[in-house]
């Protein structure tokens, strides 16, 4: 299987059947703390980077030849190794999945696009939107996730909210903490501001354990998360 990866159990999704949408590392951020090493050239160029047909392909074939795993999927996600909304064709793909399929589709998106109507409603029929918001002021998303530098935080912000009034299926917003960059008590008050706005579903606070992109990296300790889950509120909970 080239595009289709797992099912891999996580305590957020639970058994998941992980999709990629994209080559390796195809993505419009740079994120200090990528599990999959670095983007060699940020892109928000938007194009069929794989075949979707392809995809539709191979996932008929896992289904066909795992019946029973199938029946025990919680979800089929598309992440994988780059940002899944830079596939064009992510609609179709959604639309094609649901007429193969009932497990239900989540979307693991850093959310760069969300400020692009048609993006926002290329996931309409997705069940489950799992978007990133790591920081609430322009210089510390410039440095944690290194954007491609057109995208602008206010502008991702005001996708999100603007994705809640839209979309009627569930969102988790995922919030990567590190030590040293954003884990500052100020900024995640004011993080929790702007989350008010967007009203998730549920807040999932983060914090690297494994090998980043860059070294160095910290994690948040457990004390500090803790007490930055309860400014978030009853939302929010530490994965
Ligand atoms: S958005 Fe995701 S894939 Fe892209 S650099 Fe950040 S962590 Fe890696």
């Amino acid at each position: 299987m080239k595009y289709i990866y797992g099912p891999v159990k996580s305590r957020r999704l639970g058994l998941s059947l992980g999709i990629t949408l994209t080559p390796y590392k195809i993505c419009s951020f740079n994120c200090v703390y990528c599990q999959l090493g670095k983007t060699i050239n940020t892109t928000s160029e938007r194009r069929e980077y794989i075949p979707i047909q392809e995809i539709i392909n191979e996932l008929k074939l896992w289904l066909q030849n795992n019946i029973l795993e199938a029946k025990d999927l919680n979800y089929i996600t598309f992440s994988g190794s780059g940002e899944p909304t830079l596939n064009i064709k992510i609609d179709q793909l959604i639309a094609e999945i649901k007429k193969i399929t009932v497990v239900p589709i989540a979307v693991i998106t850093n959310a760069s696009l969300l400020n692009l109507t048609v993006v926002r409603q290329a996931l309409f029929a997705a069940d489950l939107i799992v978007p990133s918001l790591d920081a609430a002021a322009p210089e510390i998303f410039t440095k944690i996730d290194r954007p491609k530098e057109d995208i602008k935080i206010e502008e991702i912000i005001n996708g999100l909210i603007g994705l809640r009034k839209e979309f009627k299926g569930k969102i988790w917003l995922e919030v990567m903490l590190v030590k040293g960059i954003n884990d500052d008590l100020g900024h995640i008050r004011k993080l929790k501001d702007i989350i008010d706005k967007i009203n998730p579903d549920k807040i999932q606070l983060n914090s690297p354990v494994r090998t980043t992109a860059e070294e160095n990296i910290l994690a948040v300790d457990k004390k500090r998360l803790e007490k930055f889950k309860e400014i978030l509120g009853e939302k929010c909970e530490i994965i």
